[in-house]
């Protein structure tokens, strides 16, 4: 039985005061819970409050892949991206090893077809990148990028079965492999994260608790049932619903404001054993990740799940929405928007026939904050204190790379 000793802040959160802990956070994303996870480490108190529940937003899926941008033309955002991916594996051991919990991660690797002959100049290009960037502190290669010849796809990444995991119809100039992209549960990294937050004496994490306004004043919030909680700092993670919240705020990091809106996606969960020695496939906007154990096994024990995704949808808002129908919109799968799936089904024919574990759709964050240098709009989050609000930080948006970058510290 749990020894927990119940510090101030558990018997105000039980009495329902909710006391004033030293970092509020404000949903319990990934994003959030690294957060309320490293305030804990440094032996702060720590409130996290979420709307509906944990993993109710874009963090509670099951795709997890954890890929890195090309090596070549490497920037600043490129080596923020490589120190996530990097660094993870660490921090998912040190979380694993805290919580006796299985994240189901794999630095698993990465095939994407070639499918013109120009893409093989490309390729050489990324080669010399990962030679030259892809390295650790000590300066030596940590991870690879090769040309794989069309001929060795059917030999090397293979099925039980004996068949070919990409297909070689679709990769007429083979493919490149990378051995940096790797692999997480969704779900069970959220777990895990949720687990060692709520267990300890001084985390804590109310469900159904929605922040309606944030007073950078005081330093407070006020939540939808009219309870006031004020606190040392407060960290903003709620994904896309974040920049509704800060809006009235001004709220600016590196001289921008922070602006973006909700992007939809879908995904679909397969069941098809697999010896978990398989790599991620990558094309066009369609991601095929094989998942181990932690996600699910067969009656033999065998890894018999693997997550396809994912569309991008905009206009998903509907007219006029009251928050049910907000919230159909924003969970509701679209049986018809499957080419994500249809493409998938070509790169990894042996995909196409599983049974359908699961269909799930959510709202990610992107921000839509130009670069101040190239004006450009990229995927890369937003973390840090807020510029005149010293007590207030943002952690939000990531497009589609959020996993390999929340743990990071801000
Ligand atoms: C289909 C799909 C596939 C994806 N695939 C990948 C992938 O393979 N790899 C990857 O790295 N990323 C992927 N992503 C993106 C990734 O999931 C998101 O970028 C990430 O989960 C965002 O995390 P977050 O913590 O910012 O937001 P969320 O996970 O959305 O968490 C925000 C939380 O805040 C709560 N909240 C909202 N408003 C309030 C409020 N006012 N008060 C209190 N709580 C509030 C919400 O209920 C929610 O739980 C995918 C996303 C989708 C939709």
């Amino acid at each position: 039985m749990s020894q927990k000793v119940h510090t101030p802040i558990q018997h105000q959160v039980q009495a329902g005061n909710h006391g004033s802990p030293d970092l509020l956070v404000i949903g319990a994303g990934i994003f959030g819970l690294w957060a309320a996870r490293h305030a804990l480490k440094r032996g702060e108190r720590v409130l996290v409050t979420e709307k509906r529940s944990v993993g109710a937003g874009a963090s509670g899926g099951f795709l997890g892949a954890l890929m890195p941008h090309m090596p070549d033309r490497w920037n600043a955002k490129k080596q923020m991206q490589y120190e996530g991916l990097r660094s993870l594996e660490t921090a998912i051991a040190a979380l694993e090893a805290d919580t006796g919990l299985d994240c189901g991660y794999r630095r698993c690797g990465r095939l994407m077809p070639l499918v013109h002959e120009k893409m093989l100049d490309h390729l050489a290009e990324r080669v010399a990148g990962a030679d030259e960037n892809w390295r650790d502190e000590t300066g030596r290669q940590a991870f690879t990028l090769e040309h794989v010849a069309p001929g060795e796809l059917e030999n090397r990444f293979v099925l039980p079965d004996g068949n070919s995991w990409l297909s070689p119809d679709v990769a007429s100039f083979g493919a490149a492999h990378d051995t940096l992209s790797a692999r997480v549960n969704p779900r069970a990294c959220l777990a895990a994260l949720a687990h060692f937050v709520d267990s300890h004496e001084n985390g804590r994490i109310l469900e159904g608790a929605e922040v309606a306004a944030l007073h950078r004043e005081t330093c407070s919030v006020t939540l939808a049932d009219g309870t006031a909680i004020s606190a040392g700092r407060i960290a903003v993670a709620n994904g896309w619903e974040a920049y509704g919240l800060i809006e009235g705020m001004a709220a600016r990091l590196g001289g921008q404001k922070v602006t973006g809106r909700g992007v939809k996606g879908q995904a679909v969960l397969l069941e098809l054993p697999h010896g978990d020695d398989l790599p991620i496939v990558y094309d066009s906007g369609s991601y095929i990740v094989p998942h181990g154990n932690a996600m699910g096994v067969d009656g033999s024990g065998r890894a018999n799940r693997i997550a396809v995704g994912s569309t991008s949808i905009d206009a998903w808002l509907p007219d006029g929405a009251g928050e049910g129908a907000l919230e159909a919109a924003r969970t509701g799968y679209n049986a018809a928007d499957t080419g994500f799936f249809d493409h998938a089904c070509t790169l990894c024919p042996a995909i196409a026939p599983a049974s359908v574990a699961e269909r799930w759709a959510n709202v990610r964050p992107r921000n839509t904050i130009p670069d101040p240098k190239t004006g450009k709009i990229g995927t890369e989050p937003v973390f840090g204190q807020l510029q005149d609000h010293e007590q207030i930080s943002v952690a939000v948006g990531g497009f589609k790379i959020s996993f390999g970058l929340a743990h990071l510290p801000w």
